[in-house]
């Protein structure tokens, strides 16, 4: 089977569908009809050679009730000598014990072995038997028992060629070999022509797929499929295609937006630099463009260091080497700096929840998602308002609230917030000096410690971010285990 399996893969054009379905197709209908055929060929010939054994028998039987009354003569051999209808029939009477009685002119000689044979059947009461004759041809003979009016028991032996049943055999075998060509040729061409055109919407789905080239990832296969599994086809491939336009479109639009924000910046150095080289500058003057230089190039490291971290967290390689720590105090340390910042705003910042939250992870990395929450909070609140940083654990999971009484997000803009550089309002952004990547690297420090990060938010009205993680409470006092594996303590939604 495997032999006959890469004959046809060798074979190029059984590499086609069609060439396959009809291989299988036209192999398979030759077996079983061949199959069938054999079986009514051997069913018809043990029926032929049947009735030519009953219509032998039945002569033998009418000859000898002829031939009995001849036998008490005084030489039997004589007298069915003088029968001329008897001598011109393959006849031949034996004894019972196997001995000629008499022997027809037209019972031929039959070849050497085959003389013992006839003898032998006659004595063993075989009642037929196949001999050949001395041009070797098969002849059937008969063996009929029967007894002269005396009572002396002698047989008869009756020859007939089985000429007639091999014929009609073997017309019988050429008419089914005839038959099983022309059903092969037929159902060949159908299988194929049929297999064609099921297929031919697969060929136009191929021409059209090759069309697709990366920049019009926006086309779709326009195929017409008439059958269930190509519709399915057409649709799963178009859906295929649905999912590799966003990611590339994505990446397209963030390499133009990471050359803006780097023109940016590259844009402020050459025009401080140009001013600089204007003479009659005074040293004063010289140190504030230096001072501009240095802010310009610090932005541009930040934004390389942010883009750095969004390219490790795209690669699964943001939490190298994950390590148990407590979140209480994470969440401590940050609200002192937002502390710190919010002070010149007069800002309050509320703080409610304390040490004993575990979360298996990088402290660094979470430390940037609370203070980049805080930040934000700050920075779009009015003076004089409180800004609430809130921690609690239940059923494994950590969730962190940062609210605010600020400006808020436009439903509109709030699907797009964690996208990177996004910024609600441009104009402002700028003024507040933010690339718009801080939430896009929040929510992936967030995923790939296995948690969430929402937002709920209401213009004018203020905003509340809410971030979930795996987490495991202990008791005060108790050290966090070095070794908790993240999905210890995972919640179900974080193994999606
Ligand atoms: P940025 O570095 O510009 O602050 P972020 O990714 O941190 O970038 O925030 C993206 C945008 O989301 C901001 O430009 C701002 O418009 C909006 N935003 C974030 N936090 C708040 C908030 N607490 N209140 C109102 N708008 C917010």
């Amino acid at each position: 089977m495997s032999a006959i399996r890469s004959w046809i893969r060798r074979r190029s054009r059984f590499r086609t569908v069609p060439g396959r379905l009809t291989f299988w197709h036209a192999g398979t209908l030759a077996i079983s009809l061949g199959a069938f055929a054999t079986f009514v060929l051997i069913v018809r010939a043990s029926s032929l050679h049947r009735e030519f054994d009953t219509d032998l028998s039945a002569r033998a039987a009418a000859l000898a009730a002829e031939i009995a009354p001849l036998l008490d003569r005084l030489d039997p051999a004589a007298a069915l000598h003088e029968q001329a209808a008897i001598g011109a029939l393959p006849v031949m009477i034996r004894h019972a014990d196997g001995r000629p009685v008499f022997r027809a002119t037209a019972f031929p000689p039959l070849a050497g072995e085959w003389e013992l044979a006839a003898r032998q059947g006659a004595v063993n009461r075989l009642a037929f038997q196949t001999v050949r004759d001395e041009s070797r041809e098969e002849q059937r003979i008969v063996n009929r028992r029967f007894s002269s009016p005396s009572g002396v028991p002698y047989v008869l032996q009756l020859m007939a060629h089985p000429a007639g049943v091999d014929q009609s055999i073997h017309e019988l075998a050429a008419a089914q070999a005839f038959g099983l060509l022309v059903v092969l040729v037929i159902a060949t061409c159908v299988s194929t022509l049929t297999a064609r055109r099921t297929l031919a919407p697969i060929e136009e789905i191929i021409r059209r797929g090759s069309e697709i080239r990366a920049h019009d990832l926006g086309k779709r296969l326009e195929v017409e499929a008439d059958t269930v599994e190509l519709e399915q086809l057409v649709r799963s491939l178009n859906d295929l295609l649905e999912r590799v336009e966003q990611p590339v479109h994505s990446a397209q639009q963030f390499a133009a937006n990471v050359s803006h924000e780097l023109q940016t910046p590259l844009t402020a150095m050459r025009f401080a630099i140009e001013s600089a080289q204007r003479s009659g500058r005074t040293a004063e003057r010289y140190r504030e463009i230096a001072d501009d230089l240095l802010a310009e190039i610090d932005r541009m490291s930040t934004l390389i260091r942010d883009l750095r971290l969004l390219a490790l967290a795209g690669a699964r390689q943001l939490v190298a080497e994950p390590e148990p720590f407590d979140l209480g105090d994470v969440l401590q340390q940050c609200c002192e700096i937002a502390r710190a910042v919010a002070d010149s705003k007069h800002i309050t910042i509320a703080e409610d929840g304390g040490p004993g939250v575990i979360v298996t992870g990088s402290a660094l990395h979470l430390r940037r998602v609370i203070l980049n929450l805080t930040d934000n909070a700050i920075l779009y609140s009015p003076p004089n308002s409180v800004v609430s940083v809130r921690m609690w654990c239940e059923d494994g999971v950590a969730q962190i609230t940062v609210s605010d009484r600020g400006c808020g997000i436009a439903a509109a803009d709030v699907p797009k917030i964690f996208d990177a550089f996004f910024r609600a309002d441009r104009a402002r952004a700028r003024d507040t000096g933010g690339s718009g990547l801080g939430l896009a690297i929040a929510e992936q420090i967030v995923r790939a410690h296995h948690g969430r990060i929402t937002v709920d938010s209401e213009l004018n009205e203020g905003s509340i971010f809410t971030v979930s993680l795996p987490a495991e409470r202990t008791e005060p006092g108790e050290a966090p285990a070095r070794q908790v594996a993240v999905s210890a303590c995972q919640p179900a939604w974080s193994r999606q």
